[in-house]
C-alpha cells in the first residue's frame, strides 16, 4: 500500500508555508509560501484555508491536512485562541478546514508541532524531558516532561520570563528574555546603539565576526539571556535536552557554543541540559503539521474501517 497524501501548513507571524508529501515527512517537499494579509483578520482566515484547499487540489489525493498556527492555541478544541501578530481570535481551524476538505485534520500550535517533529525526527529524537526553544520575532518554547507534550495553551512563555535584562518588552514588564534575546530584539538593540540599520541578527553576528565591537556586546547580551532562562527552566523541569530552534538558530556554533559555555557558568545544583541545534529548522513547524495530520488519520481509521465493514458484510 503506497504511504498516504498528506497536506501540511504552518502559518507563522508573516508567512503561510505548505507542502504536500507521502511517508515520512520530509523538510524539501515546500511547494507553497504566501503572505499573510496584515492587519485583516478575516482575510488570514481565507488566506490560510485557501492554501490548504489549493495543496488538496494540487495532491488530488489528499488522506488528511495538518495545519499549525502561532498565538494562543486550544490543540484538543481546534481554534486558535488568539494571535498578537494576525489579530485573529476564536477561529475554529479544525472544524473550517475539516468542512472545506473534507479529511481528517489534525491541528496545533506551531511551537508545540515543532517540538514534535524535533522529538520525533529531529534533534530531540526520544527524549522524554525536552525543551524546544525557537528563537525569532519572539520566544517561547515546547515544553515535553517525562514523554508528555505539555499542551496547556499559556504555558511555555520562556520569552517573558525575568533575566534581568536591560529593556522593557511589548508585553509591558521589563527585564524579559525576548527583549534582549530574540532575533529581531538583536537587531534592534544593535542599529539603536550604532544607528546602522540591518536586516537581521545575522547582520549583527556577521558585525561581531569582524570585530564590531557593539555588535559583539548586543550578541554577548543575547546569549547571556538565553543561557539565563534555560537554567530557570532547568531548575523547574530538568530537561535532558535543550534544542535551539528558528532563525537564529541558522547561527549553528556561534550560538551554541558560548550558549553551552554560559549555562555550564550558571548551573549549580540544577541538572545541566545538553544543548543542541535543531535539525530541522525553519521546517519544525510543516514537519510538525505532517505529522499531526498522520496522527489525525491513524485516529479516524478505526471508524473508517468499521463502517466499511459494516457496509460490505452480509
Ligand atoms: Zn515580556
Amino acid at each position: 500500500m503506497n504511504a498516504p497524501t498528506l497536506v501540511a501548513v504552518d502559518v507563522g507571524g508573516t508567512a503561510i508555508k505548505g507542502s504536500v508529501g507521502s511517508g515520512p515527512p520530509r523538510a524539501s517537499d515546500e511547494v507553497v509560501r504566501r503572505p499573510i494579509p496584515a492587519d485583516d483578520p478575516p482575510a488570514a482566515v481565507e488566506a490560510v484555508l485557501d492554501v490548504v484547499v489549493e495543496l488538496c487540489d494540487r495532491s488530488g489525493e489528499a488522506a488528511a491536512v495538518g495545519l499549525v498556527v502561532p498565538g494562543l492555541v486550544d490543540d484538543a478544541a481546534g481554534v486558535a485562541r488568539y494571535s498578537e501578530n494576525i489579530g485573529w481570535r476564536d477561529v475554529r481551524f479544525r472544524d473550517l478546514v475539516g468542512e472545506r476538505t473534507g479529511v481528517p485534520v489534525g491541528f496545533g500550535h506551531d511551537v508545540r508541532a515543532g517540538g514534535l517533529a524535533e522529538r520525533t525526527v529531529g534533534a530531540g529524537h526520544d527524549v522524554d524531558d525536552l525543551l524546544f526553544l525557537p528563537i525569532g520575532a519572539g520566544i517561547s518554547g515546547a515544553m515535553v516532561v517525562e514523554g508528555r507534550m505539555l499542551t496547556n495553551p499559556y504555558g511555555g512563555e520562556l520569552g517573558h520570563v525575568d533575566v534581568a535584562g536591560a529593556e522593557d518588552c511589548v508585553c509591558g514588564a521589563h527585564g524579559c528574555l525576548e527583549a534582549v534575546a530574540s532575533a529581531s530584539a538583536i537587531a534592534r538593540r544593535y542599529t539603536r546603539a550604532t544607528g546602522t540599520p540591518v536586516r537581521g541578527a545575522v547582520d549583527v553576528l556577521a558585525a561581531a565576526d569582524r570585530g564590531d565591537n557593539v555588535a559583539v556586546q548586543v550578541w554577548d547580551d543575547a546569549v547571556a539571556a538565553i543561557a539565563r532562562g534555560i537554567v530557570i527552566y532547568a531548575g523547574l523541569l530538568a530537561p535532558e535536552v535543550v534544542v535551539i530552534g528558528g532563525g537564529l538558530s541558522r547561527a549553528g556554533d556561534r550560538l551554541i557554543d558560548p550558549l553551552r559555555t554560559q549555562v555550564h557558568r550558571l548551573v549549580r545544583m540544577q541538572r545541566e541540559p545538553r544543548i543542541v541545534a535543531s535539525a530541522l529548522g525553519a521546517d519544525a513547524g510543516r514537519v510538525g503539521a505532517a505529522l499531526l495530520a498522520q496522527r489525525a488519520l491513524e485516529a479516524a481509521r478505526p471508524a473508517s474501517t468499521a463502517i466499511t465493514t459494516k457496509r460490505n458484510g452480509p
